[in-house]
């Protein structure tokens, strides 16, 4: 069971993005309902779905971390692994959701939930050394690092590495999934953890339009490992001895701003721009199949097809199981994205389903 007392492991957010300036100008309308204090959203008359959390165009950065993301992060320090997703058609606001493409000074209340989850970490760090401190007990060691990575037509490309050719591979290793040959880079601070954060999304940004490709068309995935050497629980006699076990605990955070969901057109794709599409919606496509097979699991079917895509074996072990997921589907309001939107929507309730 997953910690908070909660059995199902994956929560399913909808967000609506506000009207932008073009939608406004050639005089789209807004055909996205919420019903207040439900999480229900009605899509044009009378397409009605329910799910975990769902975000109206006018909530803040603040309270989608708050309402849904800000639970996930404490599990990493007892050792469960938590998972953000960024699920969505191009333009609906994952990247703005996750905080990877930001500006370098991107004001602080329009940050991400990558920038505030660090914060929180970084925090709970903080305040578990000073807690060891106060209480004159052992000092819980932390060894962090972060991996950046961007998955385009089922290759991985290290973020922090991007002229090297290393392959890297995704493989299980005593129980976990690592993806042998991409840097691990260590750090320390909120402020280190940022700058890398900046510098891969950067490359990312380099890299494709040096390929002449769109990053809209990969799936960028940045990870936080969290090493903790702590205390092991113990019985008060043992404490009154000092004679303490040492344990590591040991967890990742997984950040995914997914690629486009919306459908490639068919004409004119061909050669490498039809390859392209295929595989593109083959990781969307397997990690739908996978968080679906995971709610038929309660019903004893076993197998869940997490080796179809490169992305499912990255989240292998981070999607059911002890872990955390919450996916955030983002979404337009406006009745020209009319369809992508309620593709988006089913696709969001049958990954809720679970
Ligand atoms: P995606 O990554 O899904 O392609 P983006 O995050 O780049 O989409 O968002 C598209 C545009 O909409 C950007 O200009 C972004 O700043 C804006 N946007 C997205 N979500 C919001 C939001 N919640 N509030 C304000 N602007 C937003
Ligand atoms: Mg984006």
């Amino acid at each position: 069971m997953a910690p908070g007392g909660d059995d199902s492991s994956v929560k399913v957010a909808i967000r609506i993005r506000p009207q932008l300036a073009r939608e406004q100008i050639e005089g789209s309308r807004i055909c996205t309902f919420v019903t207040t204090g439900e999480p229900q959203i009605t899509l044009g008359k009378d397409k009605q779905f329910t799910y975990d959390y769902v975000f109206d165009l006018d909530n803040s950065q603040q309270q989608v971390y708050s309402g849904s993301v800000q639970k996930l992060v404490e599990g990493c320090f007892d050792g469960f692994n938590a998972t953000v997703i960024a699920y969505g058609q191009t333009g609906a606001g994952k990247t703005h959701t996750m905080g990877t493409g930001f500006e370098l000074n991107t004001p602080s209340e329009q940050e991400g939930m990558i920038p505030r989850a660090l914060r929180q970490i970084f925090d709970g760090v903080h305040s578990r050394q000073a807690k060891a401190i106060q209480e004159d007990s052992i000092k819980p060691d932390f060894f962090i690092s972060v991996q950046f990575m961007e998955i385009y037509n089922e290759e991985v490309h290290d973020l922090f590495n991007p002229e090297g050719n290393e392959k890297v591979r995704i493989h299980e290793k005593d129980g976990s999934i690592v993806a042998d040959g991409l840097k691990a880079v260590d750090t320390k601070s909120y402020q280190d953890t940022m700058k890398l954060l900046q510098q891969g999304a950067l490359n990312r940004t380099t890299a494709s339009t040096k390929m002449n490709t769109q990053s809209s068309r990969s799936h960028a995935v940045f990870t936080l490992n969290i090493k903790q050497t702590r205390a092991a629980p113990c019985n008060s006699d043992e404490k009154e001895n000092k004679n303490l076990d040492l344990e590591t605990v040991s967890a990742k955070f997984h950040f995914v701003d997914l690629a486009g969901s919306e459908r490639l057109k068919r004409t004119g794709a061909t050669g490498d721009r039809a390859k392209e599409g295929i595989s593109i919606n083959q990781g969307l496509l397997a990690l739908g199949n996978v968080i679906s097979a995971l709610g038929d699991a309660s019903q004893k079917r076993k197998h869940v097809p997490y080796r179809d895509s490169k992305i499912t074996r990255l989240l292998q072990d981070s999607l059911g199981g002890n872990s955390r997921t919450i996916m955030i589907a983002c979404v337009s309001p406006s009745d020209s994205d009319f369809m992508e939107t309620l593709n988006t929507l089913k696709y969001a309730n049958r990954a809720r389903n679970i």
